[in-house]
């Protein structure tokens, strides 16, 4: 282990959270030990200011619970305090055990495996050199002591956050396999933080792409959306298809497609995540990047169940539009677990496209409504480049007059 001295560093104070320090002084107060890891201390290392902030420490759930009266527990798999604040949480997690120095019978107990390796529960206590190895990669498991300013390093991570390298904790197979999430984790942190990935750690990403299959689907969702928060979403993408994951990310219903809409589907997929990528490296527009990205990525398909249901049950466009976007809508909760609110909203972008195609031929129809103008606005532009249609170009440069 390495300590690391505040001579050797240069962490602006001014990039912590005060809410942190409190929290951290307070457990030090209390007789614990308390660190700030994760990528909290990897950002202020690197110089920047980090976007939340774990805290670690000896003290259990249980006493966590009874120190800060402003907190709540949470978790399944690992239960951990949230220190609620006016402005944001503090997210403290009590030092995890290694499961190697339990007894197998214990393991077999409380950390449970599939047949393919993955871990179902992992919740063992230990030491905070335990704790380091049971982090994903090496810059982030660095452990900040506030009140000596100092860094503990137990895996090497200052020597690779120097080297920019990523590099995952431990065997890399046996990591992957006990965790698959670690694979999409390996690569958005490549790119986020313009990284190379150690040839060992890279080495069994394709060999062991299937495993993608096995993520539960609310952990897949809230990394999609942190990939898509990166604003480098695009490369991303790109470097996801280097190592042929794509097709193994569940993003698509099961639903047959014809060519065609595949072909859409790559078009309007690039232009979104690149439109998603530009708002938020110019800070505009960053809400609703879900609804805005599900909503564009899935349209084709929304477009081709129309027809093949118009057909087959010769009913109304109108109709077969409706029932289309259920259908879909709930295949796909299946495979990514996309809350209730994300949902209804992408129904009504959907819906909103339906009616204001017509806009110039029917003088009824009416503007979407404001909690959705702009998405709709965007959606309908996207498919206009998509298409390369100028009729839709119209109705779009129609809509942004008329909200004017
Ligand atoms: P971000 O900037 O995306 O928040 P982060 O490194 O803080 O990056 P979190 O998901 O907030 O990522 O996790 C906090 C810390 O918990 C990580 O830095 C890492 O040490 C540990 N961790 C998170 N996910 C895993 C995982 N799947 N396996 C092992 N350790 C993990
Ligand atoms: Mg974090």
């Amino acid at each position: 282990m390495n300590i690391i001295n505040k001579k050797n560093y240069n962490i602006k104070k001014n990039n912590i959270s005060k809410n942190a320090i409190k929290v951290l002084n307070r457990l030090k107060k209390t007789g614990y030990q308390a660190y700030l890891v994760g990528g909290s201390v990897r950002d202020l290392l690197l110089g920047k200011k980090p976007k939340d902030f774990d805290v670690t420490t000896n003290a259990t759930p249980e006493q966590l619970r009874k120190i800060f009266r402003n907190s709540r527990l949470v978790g399944k798999r690992f239960r951990i305090a949230h220190v609620m604040f006016r402005t944001e949480f503090i997210e403290v997690s009590t030092f995890r055990g290694n499961q190697k120095n339990i007894s197998k019978y214990q393991n077999y107990k409380k950390n449970k495996k599939t047949i393919n390796g993955m871990l179902l529960s992992d919740n063992t206590f230990g030491k905070i050199e335990e704790d380091a190895q049971r982090r994903d990669i090496t810059i982030n498991a660095l452990y900040y002591d506030i009140t000596n300013y100092s860094i503990r390093d137990y895996v090497q991570g200052i020597s690779d956050l120097k080297q920019r390298t990523i590099r995952l904790i431990g065997d890399p197979e046996t990591r992957y396999r006990e965790d698959p999430i670690r694979i999409l984790r390996v690569i958005r942190f490549s790119v986020q933080l313009n990284m190379k990935i150690e040839e060992k750690t890279a080495e069994p990403i394709s060999r062991l792409a299937n495993l993608l299959k096995n993520i539960p689907s609310a952990r897949l969702f809230n990394e999609i959306i942190k990939l898509l928060e990166t604003g480098k979403s695009y490369d991303i993408y790109q470097k996801i298809k280097q190592f042929n994951l794509f097709q193994l990310l569940s993003l698509f219903p099961k639903i047959k497609m014809s060519t065609h809409t595949k072909n859409l589907i790559q078009l309007i997929s690039t232009i979104t995540l690149k439109t998603i990528d530009n708002n938020i490296q110019k800070k505009i527009n960053n809400n609703f990047i879900p609804e805005f990205f599900f909503s564009a990525i899935l349209w084709y398909i929304q477009i081709e169940m129309t027809m093949n249901i118009q057909k087959e049950k010769k009913i109304e466009k109108k109709e077969a539009f409706l029932f289309s976007i259920n259908k879909i809508l709930s295949e796909f909760s299946l495979l990514l677990a996309l809350p209730k609110q994300i949902i209804s909203t992408i129904k009504e972008i959907w819906k909103s496209q339906f009616y204001i195609e017509k806009i110039f031929n029917d003088i009824n129809v009416k503007l979407p409504n404001k909690k959705i103008f702009h998405q709709s606005c965007q959606l309908l532009l996207l498919r206009a480049e998509t298409e390369k249609n100028m009729q839709l170009y119209k109705i779009f440069q129609y809509l942004i007059n008329q909200s004017k």
